[in-house]
């Protein structure tokens, strides 16, 4: 073993961990399953129940009770209402309006490395918008989000809750590829974000789910971990928000799907889907 990596591996790793650790995740470790098992296959030994009261509550404030946070955090605070980071809403905007504005874009440095900008894909009128983090390699040469490994576990999620991909509205915080699927910088998710809400305002769902934490600190403007509020209900705006792991993660820590499959009930209730037989509180 090498004292130390090749400087392009060693950016490399140092950009996986920072990933891991945006995802609120410290430890983790091979799985030696591979990733054959399909999300609902999985599923079938958790078998998770839950009060319904929990998916229909008031938001939820994350308190010391209940999650073991050493010092004081500081409140998730979602963005004024309104279209946050622009000063006013776009009057009869449309999603073909704000892939025109899109353009060629050019407005951030990732940019130069962008195949295919990805702009969305799915139902213009989705009771349930998924939004990601940035497009990946197989996704930058199709210009479709969630169409690579971690999409097709999307998919499958989206199955398992008794939809088809075309009755949801996926997205993602950035439209184009970051380098070797970095995690997106401050400036370009700056840049690009006001896209996404008016994404957001458009569609106006009843529920958003973020998956992973770039999604969800942009949307609620925390820095705290993903885990710290993960399967809560906030509320975005007057959107029912849930942050839950991002299917990258699930592909790596499959015992997390558990967890995710747990959040997607509670979607499920909000959304007045038939929970599967087994997991009916
Ligand atoms: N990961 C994301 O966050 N978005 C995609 O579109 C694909 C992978």
């Amino acid at each position: 073993m090498p004292e130390r990596f090749p400087p392009s591996l060693q950016q490399k790793i140092e950009d996986r961990l920072r990933y891991y650790e945006d995802l609120g995740i410290r430890l983790f470790y091979k799985d030696r399953r591979g990733n054959g098992a399909a999300f609902a296959e999985d599923l079938e030994a958790p078998a998770v129940a839950y009060p319904v009261e929990a998916a229909v509550a008031p938001r939820p404030q994350p308190t010391a009770a209940k999650v073991a946070v050493p010092a004081a955090p500081p409140p998730i605070v979602a963005p004024p209402a309104g279209p946050s980071l622009f000063d006013e809403k776009i009057a009869d905007d449309t999603l073909l309006k704000i892939r025109e504005d899109l353009g060629d874009c050019t407005r951030c440095k990732l940019h130069k490395g962008r195949n295919k900008l990805v702009f969305g894909d799915g139902n213009p009128k989705a009771q349930l918008v998924f939004v990601g983090e940035g497009p990946g390699a197989d996704e930058d040469i199709q210009g479709l989000p969630f169409v690579g490994r971690a999409g097709k576990l999307l998919t499958q999620m989206i199955e398992a809750m008794g939809l088809k991909r075309s009755d949801v509205y996926i997205c993602n915080v950035v439209k184009c590829r970051p380098p070797q699927n970095r995690a997106p910088e401050p400036d370009e998710v700056e840049t690009c974000s006001p896209y996404l809400l008016r994404q957001i305002d458009v569609i106006h769902p009843k529920v958003i789910v973020c998956l992973g934490a770039v999604a969800a600190k942009t949307l609620l403007n925390t820095t705290r971990g993903i885990s710290n509020f993960r399967g809560e209900w906030l509320d975005w705006r007057g959107h029912k928000l849930m942050a839950t792991y991002h299917p990258a993660y699930l592909l790596r820590n499959p015992p997390a799907k558990a967890d995710v499959w747990k959040d997607l009930q509670k979607v499920m209730v909000e959304l007045g889907l038939a929970l599967p037989k087994k997991s009916k509180p």
